[in-house]
């Protein structure tokens, strides 16, 4: 039997989605294992994020006190102490940029197997994880040999833990060596502050927009809909939207009740970022397009056509 323990993860004085899916991918291992789950706040607001965290299936949350943004001798430090503190030999640990700085060392200082990206749980004897190569386009499953290891959760592959909980909340103060590099400010990589991960409704533009000047209808289309536009690599590739709406395997993993994509073909790169979309819809003129394949509602036909009605219908 082994305790389980969710590291959340925050930015810029909010948690990421990704921090509730954990919770259930963590609570899922827990019930496999006959353990409690624990979660665990570190730095920041943490009385309001240990307030958000506390939901049903949690049986404790910790709040570790020290600093205000993400620091990688802190959270090693913290998951650390929490090792120590409690019975929790499996750590679930968001696969983000914050995760996979962290979880290698915590991993290490601890002699755990560590295993990254898991889009899924199997447990037997023993745990087998899910992940994913190649682009998602194989499927993989790792055997992970006894019950103590570290493991990153992608995001959008687990439903968010809801309901409100009452597991009682213990506060931490941890010893950490100094860290070399510190946080002094934020700076966003062209677009502003849209952050395309939070949002409810897509229209994400591919290739078939042929050229940056025709960009204007899909942003009328995103406005008709109080949608956020988002984008296929190539159109990043090309300097005609910045970096931070790029969806896919090198960009972001989006998860919105509606993505619409409008002239993307559907290599697995791109759908490897938004196939956990609630609903999709794609307009394609190629009837043979990938896309359609994981689409919900398919429209056959040309965007310089379909998207203007859209429009009408909508505005
Ligand atoms: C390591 C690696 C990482 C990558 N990461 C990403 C990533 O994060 N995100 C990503 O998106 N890609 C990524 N790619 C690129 C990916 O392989 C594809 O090249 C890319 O997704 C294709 O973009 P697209 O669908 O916009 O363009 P295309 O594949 O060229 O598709 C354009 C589509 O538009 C349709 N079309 C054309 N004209 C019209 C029209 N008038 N009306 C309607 N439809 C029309 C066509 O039928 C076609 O299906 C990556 C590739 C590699 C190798």
């Amino acid at each position: 039997m082994s305790d389980v323990l969710v590291v959340s993860e925050h930015r810029r004085g909010g948690l990421r989605d990704v921090s509730y899916e954990a919770i259930t991918a963590g609570r899922e291992l827990a019930d496999a294992q006959g353990g409690d789950l624990h979660v665990a706040a570190i730095s920041g607001d943490i009385d309001q994020f240990a307030d958000d965290l506390n939901r049903e299936g949690v049986d404790a949350v910790h709040a570790v006190s020290n600093g205000e943004e993400f620091d990688h001798n802190v959270y090693q430090s913290a998951v650390g102490a929490l090792l120590e503190q409690t019975d929790a030999g499996t750590v679930v640990i968001p696969n983000s940029v914050n995760g996979l700085d962290y979880a290698p060392a915590v991993a290490e200082a601890h002699g755990l197997p560590l295993v990254t990206d898991a889009i899924g749980f199997a447990y037997d004897d023993g745990l087998t994880v899910t992940r994913e190569m190649y682009g998602s386009k194989v499927e993989t499953t790792v055997d992970v040999d006894g019950d103590r290891h570290v493991l990153t959760v992608r995001g959008g592959e687990w439903a968010p833990a809801e309901g409100v909980g009452d597991a009682p909340v213990e506060s931490l103060e941890v010893d950490h060596p100094e860290s070399g590099a510190r946080v002094t400010g934020f700076e966003e990589v062209g677009g502003g502050d849209v952050d395309i991960a939070d949002a409810d409704v897509l229209v994400s533009v591919g290739r078939g927009i042929e050229d940056e000047e025709n960009l204007e209808l899909v942003e009328e289309l995103a406005d008709a809909l109080g949608a956020t536009l988002s984008a296929s690599r190539p159109i990043v590739d090309n300097g005609w939207l910045p970096k931070n709406r790029q969806v896919g395997q090198s960009g972001k993993v989006v998860t919105p009740d509606v993505y619409i994509a409008v002239g993307i073909s559907g290599a697995v790169q791109h759908v490897a970022g938004m196939k956990g979309s609630d609903t999709i819809v794609a307009i394609n003129t190629d009837p043979n397009a990938p896309i359609f394949d994981i689409a919900d509602y398919g429209i056959v036909g040309d965007l310089f056509d379909v998207v203007p009605e859209l429009i009408d219908e909508f505005a």
